[in-house]
């Protein structure tokens, strides 16, 4: 059975900023430490050696070896790119600003080495908006490591690489890796249809990898500890160790790193106080950010934190920061602040997004009162299953998906506040309601 991390085993060991952030402190915590074997042992070797880790993208849980291996064979002409997905914009998701602000040397050598394996020359970090101390951090650690010739020309591993870092302007979908090329590019960021895929047409049309901050702030360790200890970690198919965090109704909310495959309820008792109210207190959990499809307390009971498992119950990890929700919750109200969220975030490019999204949050916002027909939610659930799979990016899907969680466990709550509404007796907290007094 899957458990505890050991503390041995711990990737980011300045998480919380307890200890010196600056270059000779991270390296007496091991970062740097045998890049130069590395970048000698070729860029097949990191791929090869990526691929037999079983790491999987920390935000979207694609084979990041296999991701690498897809970018085409350098042809002298169009340069490689290497793009750092740190916009974390997703209510609920809060990891990646802890290390970048507190360990930024991880993400600085995981960028050199993956931009030597999928040979690029540059490599750029797109950083929410909103983390501008986090941000001013990076700046000043790559800087450091400039000085250092750790990176920049001519440095001491003898392959050129530039780190650059830039921010967003607050638009949720920019966290989608082409609407984030676009706005790297400078203009409006709206994705873009697939195929071509970043490896063939990406940043300025050349070859382009875009990985999510955490696949690459790891890649460093597994290189320095073998690609068997990482897979060693968790279990098949969910290897390795994992930035995990909880916010809402738990004690302790906070960011940690644990096993891949850690039970659900462990990781919530073990690390965050447990559930307010203990855990028969429990209502419902969003696994991995505001659009993971909830689930109930009895399925958080015995699932386990990784993809598979969670995809069994018809979820996803998402980027496994959770929000824990305790039988205090307005469920139906919370999925309608969330499906306002989603329409407001549309880019409007597609019409079921753009149509559904807005349609979706209406609905619900009169479901939340119970202000509805008990038919409506038939339609409700049609209406999301056609905007689910038929967008140009996932805010389609993830308008889609935290509706459907709701209904797929909750339905009798709803219909039960609809008919309450029917005999004269509105649902208290509804947010018209609340808005009218
Ligand atoms: Fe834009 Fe929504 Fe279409 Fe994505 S799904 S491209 S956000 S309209």
């Amino acid at each position: 059975m899957p458990g505890r991390l050991a503390d041995k085993d711990r990737i980011f060991t300045n998480l919380y900023g307890l200890r010196d952030r600056g270059l000779e402190a991270a390296k007496t915590r091991g970062v740097w430490n045998g890049v130069a074997e590395m970048v000698a042992a070729g860029p097949d070797w990191i791929i090869a050696q990526i691929k037999a880790s079983g790491l999987r993208g920390r935000g979207g849980g694609f084979s990041v070896g296999l991701k690498w291996s897809l970018m085409p064979a350098p042809d002298g002409v169009r340069p490689h790119y290497l793009v750092i997905n740190a916009d974390e914009s997703e209510p609920g998701a809060c990891k990646d600003r802890q290390f970048i602000g507190n360990d930024p040397q991880l993400l600085i050598e995981g960028a050199f080495l993956a931009s030597y394996a999928i040979r690029a020359h540059t490599a750029y970090v797109y950083i929410r908006g909103e983390c501008v101390a986090e941000r001013e951090r990076l700046e000043a650690a790559i800087a450091e490591a400039r000085a250092a010739r750790l990176i920049g020309e001519n440095n001491l591993f003898g392959w050129d690489f530039e780190l650059h870092v830039t921010h967003g302007g607050g638009a949720y979908v920019c966290g989608d890796e082409t609407a984030l090329l676009e706005s790297l590019e400078g203009k409006k960021g709206q994705p873009r249809l697939k195929p071509p895929f970043p490896a063939m047409a990406g940043l300025y049309g050349d070859p382009t990898t875009v990985n999510n901050a955490e696949s690459i702030a790891v890649v460093g360790t597994i290189l320095r500890r073998g690609a068997d200890w990482f897979a060693g970690i968790g279990r098949a198919g969910n290897a390795g160790t994992k930035l995990m965090a909880a916010s809402g109704h738990v004690n302790q909310p906070c960011v940690v790193e644990e096993a891949m495959s850690i039970p659900m309820r462990q990781l919530i008792e073990d690390h965050f106080g447990g559930v307010r109210g203990g855990w028969g207190n429990l209502k419902a959990i969003i696994p991995g950010g505001a659009s993971t499809p909830m689930i109930p307390a009895e399925q958080a009971e015995t699932v386990l934190m990784d993809y598979d498992s969670l995809r069994e119950v018809k979820s996803l990890m998402g980027t496994a920061t959770m929000i824990v929700m305790d039988k205090s919750t307005d469920l139906v109200r919370a999925v309608a602040r969330i499906s306002q969220f989603f329409k407001h975030e549309s880019c409007g490019q597609c019409t079921p997004c753009r149509e559904g999204a807005g349609w979706m949050w209406r609905v619900m916002q009169r479901m939340a009162e119970g202000e509805a027909e008990t038919a409506e939610i038939d339609l409700l659930l049609d209406v999301a299953s056609r905007v689910e799979g038929h967008t140009i990016c996932g805010l389609g899907d993830a308008a889609a998906w935290p509706i459907q969680g709701l209904f797929r466990h909750f339905r009798p709550e709803i219909e039960a506040r609809i008919a309450s509404y029917r005999a004269g007796r509105p649902h208290v907290q509804g947010a018209r309601l609340e808005a009218a007094e």
